[in-house]
């Protein structure tokens, strides 16, 4: 579904991705973790085309990336992505903003278009919140309409840089749990930037761990958690624990 090969990012002079090598099959739960500016959100953000690559080949879903022909928007209709400031439009409700997209891009038509996006409304737990604002939503909620949002779209991948990071505590859980049956119940396949190392454990396929522009360690979560093989690795779970 998702293949770096020797991938290169540049920030002009400032080299963020250094030979990124990387191969997420259909369905994987992936999750990327890593310190500060070590380049989690700079190789998510290159799997939907938000960040160009300098060289190397980026495989989504079929498609080259680093080829100028390819479509970006046929990417981003098959890739979603949730931020960590859910990014949502402010001046819409919470359905007008699950079902903008589907309406604009995939022409689905109105009825259908409301049934899906209630139906996702209730799968996160807010069928009573359809016609807030969201101003007038928790960032717990606003996170859970932005994850409904995203899977309106019905994509083939889902990315998620920190969903959690800008959350109260007491806010973190219902977001993940969302996440958990996400990766349980659906085929999607999903890459999942986080410092929440009980859904690693419990969800993810393979964990990865970056620093430095580097991706130095990738390997299943059974064998990370009991032997991480690289000591920057170590280091970085006794932080995070
Ligand atoms: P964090 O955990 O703090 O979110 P991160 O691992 O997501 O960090 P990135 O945001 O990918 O890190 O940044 C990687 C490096 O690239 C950092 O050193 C950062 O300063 C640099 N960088 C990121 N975006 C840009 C940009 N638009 N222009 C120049 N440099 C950038
Ligand atoms: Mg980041």
């Amino acid at each position: 579904m998702i293949e770096f090969d020797n991938v290169e990012k540049y920030y002009g002079d400032f080299h963020a991705l250094k030979d990124i090598n990387l191969k997420i099959d259909a369905g994987e739960t992936v999750v990327l973790i890593g310190p500060s500016g070590s380049g989690k959100s700079t190789l998510i953000r290159t799997v939907n085309g938000l960040e160009e690559i300098q060289s190397g080949h980026l495989l989504v879903d079929g498609f080259d990336l680093y080829d100028n022909k390819t479509d970006m928007n046929k990417i981003r209709k098959n890739v979603g992505m949730v931020f960590q400031h859910f990014n949502l439009y402010n001046n819409m409700s919470a359905i007008d903003n699950i079902m903008l997209a589907p309406r604009l891009v995939l022409h689905r038509p109105e009825e259908e278009n409301r049934k899906i996006a209630m139906e996702l409304l209730d799968r996160v737990g807010l069928a009573d919140k359809a016609d807030n604002m969201p101003s007038m939503l928790s960032g717990g909620q606003k996170q859970r309409v932005a994850i409904a949002r995203s899977l309106a779209m019905k994509p083939k991948a889902l990315l998620f840089d920190e969903p959690t990071s800008a959350l109260d505590p007491e806010m973190i859980g219902g977001v993940l749990k969302i996440m958990k049956d996400i990766a349980r119940d659906s085929d999607m396949t999903m890459l999942v930037v986080t410092h929440e190392m009980g859904f690693a454990k419990e969800v993810a396929d393979r964990v990865i761990f970056m620093a430095d522009g580097r991706i130095l360690e990738d390997s299943s979560t059974d064998e990370f958690f009991a032997h991480p093989k690289e000591e920057r690795a170590q280091k970085f779970l006794q932080q995070v624990r």
